[in-house]
């Protein structure tokens, strides 16, 4: 069977500039179906993937359980990775890395990977945040990725990719990954396919072989892919970013909300809790005198009192261009102790990573290059202004984003 037509044929069209399909991404049965029209014997299929997820080999030249041969044949029809490039960033005393991918068609990615060390008898933990999409067509304004727009949906192959990356350098230090979140750049249910076939490969004991409840993905409000997940009743963790519990203010800082508002959301949210047994985590941005605010808490409560869910307040990474800065702690405490007060669990996180610009989309926003001073200047008037009004309960009427379906 030609490679070309192997496992996921939308990723290896003819023509694409992203050449050879990646390894990482390829089914099982496809790669042994591959293995077998060229007469290999069946063991085979399980020394590619002990060297693709093992942690140690580099490349396909480096697979000496293989013959010379038919490590040619793989060179010639696959690529061992489709990270061409990563550059490396130490933040937080070595404890955040924040990696630059370029992929085959120049398109910048990244993921963060977070060490926590043991405490309180809690076990020492490693974490990887990865992406889904280069860039994002959501458009959230505090976010960096969202300032860049959408690129493309990433390949599966991409997508594991990052995660043997960090686990290469885990490995290396005596260390492994254990847990991933899809809270890197794009919307991961805008590419659900890959990012479901990509969940595959991390969670089968026979590649990646990370337990289901070790992964969360996070989206922004997706309703379809919310339900079509809750239909698969998956064991990984669903985080949903909230942000604000009025339409008026979601619709700014999440404007996927005017076309799924933030009522049918925390629906479709509440479903899956139920259908899967698994409490929802709901994200908030803590963005000073925007979401921050009693009546935001009040509304928050409301919304939230009774459900299986979990909230995460998180203070606003500085990202250029915006007119925003972060909640001061004392008042995202009292936003937590509203919640706390209504029965739901919250928890107030940490950001990690601010100065080498962690949030995600950061280092890709830094690459792409200074917008005009005037564009810049438009934006944050128009972003300051729009905040005012949905204070007040007023709703915008723009549509939702271009490119974001149903
Ligand atoms: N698109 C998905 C997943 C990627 S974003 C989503 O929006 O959920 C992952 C998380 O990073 C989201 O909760 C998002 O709100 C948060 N985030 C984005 N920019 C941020 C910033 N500047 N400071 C803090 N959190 C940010
Ligand atoms: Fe996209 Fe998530 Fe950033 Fe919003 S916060 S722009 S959905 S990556």
């Amino acid at each position: 069977m030609a490679p070309t037509r192997s496992a996921d044929t939308s990723e290896t069209e003819a023509g694409s500039t992203l050449g050879l399909p990646g390894l990482s991404g390829i089914e099982p049965t496809a790669l042994a179906t591959w293995l077998a029209n060229r007469g290999e014997p069946t063991y085979r299929a399980r020394q590619v993937a002990d060297a693709v997820f093992g942690g140690t080999v580099e490349s396909m030249a480096d697979i000496v359980t293989l013959p010379g041969e038919l490590r040619r044949a793989l060179s010639a029809a696959f690529r061992f990775d489709t990270l061409i490039e990563t550059e490396l960033r130490i933040a937080d005393e070595g404890l955040t890395e924040k990696a630059l991918h370029r992929l085959a068609d120049g398109a910048l990615i990244e993921s963060v990977l977070m060490h926590y060390p043991a405490r309180r008898g809690a076990r020492e933990r490693h974490t990887l945040c990865i992406s889904s999409q280069a860039g994002c067509a959501v458009g959230c304004p505090f976010c960096a990725t969202g300032e860049l727009g959408f690129g493309r949906d990433l390949q599966t192959a991409e997508i594991v990719d990052q995660v043997r990356s960090a686990s290469r350098r885990l490995i290396a230090a005596g260390k492994r990954l254990t847990n991933i979140v899809f809270m890197g750049m794009g919307e991961p249910l805008l590419n659900l396919d890959r990012v479901l076939a990509a969940i595959e490969a991390l969670n089968d004991p026979h590649r990646f072989g990370l337990g289901a409840r070790h992964i969360t993905v996070s989206t922004s409000g997706v309703v379809p892919g919310i339900r079509r997940l809750t239909a698969l009743g998956p064991q990984f963790t669903l985080a949903v970013s909230l942000h604000a519990a009025r339409d008026p203010l979601r619709d700014v800082l999440v404007p996927l909300n005017r076309r799924w508002p933030v009522a049918e959301v925390v629906t479709a949210a509440r479903e899956h809790a139920a259908a899967t047994g698994r409490r929802i985590s709901y994200e908030v941005t803590m963005i000073s005198g925007v979401n921050d605010t009693q009546v935001d808490a009040d509304a928050m409560a409301d919304l939230l009192r009774g459900d299986n869910a979990h909230v995460n307040l998180i203070p606003m990474n500085p990202v250029a261009h915006t007119p925003w800065v972060s909640s001061p702690m004392p008042v995202i405490e009292r936003f937590a102790a509203i919640l706390l007060e209504a029965g739901i669990q919250t928890t107030i996180r940490g950001n990690r990573g601010v100065d080498v610009g962690a949030a995600c989309g950061q280092l890709a926003a830094e690459r792409a290059g200074e917008p005009p001073a005037p564009a810049v200047a438009r934006r944050r008037a128009r972003l300051i202004a729009e905040s005012a009004a949905a204070l007040q309960g007023e709703r915008s009427h723009e549509p939702a984003p271009v490119g974001v379906g149903d």
